[in-house]
């Protein structure tokens, strides 16, 4: 796996939280294979999407679906989620039970952990699936959420159901 040096830098390496997965995401067939699909079809460019799902008794992942990347200038390395997507989808969802529960995006060429700008961005409750592509093939796909205090992210249990 092709890992850049900011990777191993103490600025990345103080986000993570490296005492192991506590906490369980159930995630569908489906949402995976759209989570890759969407990955390889922006590589080399960044893609994103909103998770879709209950999180009544633990998250439950059963759709994910891709949303414009707005920032293109870094769309390589960075990506800003179309709020016009966000809000068609959340008024989609109202009164069905189901919500929008997390965020995933891919890291073209870099390994399946978040980066110090991905934490400004995250919000406390959601899942943060991060979809690593190398070489246009899907080469790993962590889960993380942000820990109680909301300065590192946690890796997170992925169970496939
Ligand atoms: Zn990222």
């Amino acid at each position: 796996m092709h890992e850049p040096e900011r990777f191993k830098s103490p600025e990345y390496l103080a986000i993570l939280d490296e005492t192991g997965p506590s906490e369980v995401c159930r995630l569908s067939p489906s949402a995976l294979n759209s989570m890759q699909e969407a990955a390889k079809k922006y590589y080399p460019l960044e893609a994103c999407g909103l998770l879709i799902g209950t999180c009544n008794n633990g998250w439950q992942v059963d759709e994910a679906r891709q949303i414009e990347n707005l920032n293109k200038e870094r769309a390589a390395d960075r990506f800003q989620l179309d709020p016009a997507g966000y809000r068609n989808v959340d008024r989609e969802l109202r009164g069905t039970g189901r919500e929008i529960i997390g965020v995933f995006h891919s890291h073209p060429d870099c390994p399946a952990k978040p980066s110090p700008t991905d934490l400004e961005s995250a919000w406390e409750g959601f899942v943060y699936p991060i979809v690593s592509i190398c070489d246009g093939e899907v080469a790993d796909i962590l889960f993380w959420t942000l820990n109680r205090d909301r300065s590192r992210f946690q890796p997170l249990l992925v169970k496939h159901s």
